[in-house]
């Protein structure tokens, strides 16, 4: 009910050549416990009252694993921490999962963060390379979708040969006739490249053809499955792919 209330939460990524460092800073005063088992953050204020917050830690170790995904192909280090802002709040329970202290630490963090991480793993042209990636993943609204999709590759392509070869789609799985890698996940990724490439939406005959399936019943299933929002009716229906597609997806797998 007063200015205490207000929470402000940015999410700062520090990424040198040597490590990429996942920051969560929350702007929260009172005593903070953070529950490992129900991932909630309890806040308690002066007067006694206790609310929950999201659990920043839980963000973060999200974040990284959003991350890892995004950078499966370079070997970069990916850490996290919680900052908090509020110099009067008492950071009390706490797992060991990610640090987390308040920002007059940050300093030495990175400190020791540099002797932790001594080699260069990424060169200049690299650093670019995913500081470009990270933003155009961040901003997926602001890229024109207008790439004519026969200039790229369609389907859902194989990881194991480089994305040279499109997957095929047989009982929930994808298979790569070359090498035999299956996969159930790996749409997650294709369909958010074709987020980004070609639309933010889908509909039953746009998955056949961009992703070589054949039985309009198996799309449809497909589509179903991750519960996408959509508008019109059952054979028009346009599905609309939600931000962070990926990460959104990953609950429908059965494997996870
Ligand atoms: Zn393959």
């Amino acid at each position: 009910m007063n200015s205490a209330q207000h929470s402000h939460q940015f999410d700062t990524l520090f990424i040198c050549s040597n490590f990429m460092l996942v920051v969560e800073i929350k702007n929260i005063n009172g005593r903070l416990d953070f529950d490992d088992i129900t991932h909630q953050c309890i806040r308690t204020k002066p007067d006694g009252t206790v609310e929950g917050f999201p659990n920043a830690l839980t963000q973060t170790q999200r974040h990284m694993q959003f991350l890892k995904v995004i950078f499966q192909n370079y070997s970069l280090p990916i850490v996290g921490a919680v900052i908090i802002a509020n110099s009067s709040a008492i950071i009390a329970s706490h797992p060991n999962t990610i640090p987390i202290f308040h920002v007059s630490a940050l300093q030495k963090h990175l400190h020791s963060l540099f002797k932790k991480y001594t080699h260069a793993i990424l060169s200049d042209e690299q650093l670019t390379e995913i500081a470009q990636l990270l933003l155009s993943r961040q901003q997926p609204s602001k890229i024109p979708a207008a790439i004519d999709s026969s200039r790229f590759r369609q389907g859902v392509l194989c990881p194991k040969c480089k994305y040279k070869s499109q997957m095929h789609y047989a009982r929930g799985i994808w298979r790569c006739l070359y090498c035999q890698y299956a996969s159930e996940e790996i749409f997650a990724e294709a369909l958010q490249d074709y987020q980004y490439l070609v639309r933010p939406t889908i509909t039953n005959k746009q998955l056949r053809e961009f992703f070589g399936i054949h039985s309009i019943d198996a799309a449809n299933r497909l589509l179903r499955k991750f519960q996408f929002p959509y508008t019109g009716s059952y054979k028009n229906r346009v599905y609309r792919l939600p931000e962070n597609l990926v990460e959104y997806m990953k609950p429908f797998f059965r494997t996870s």
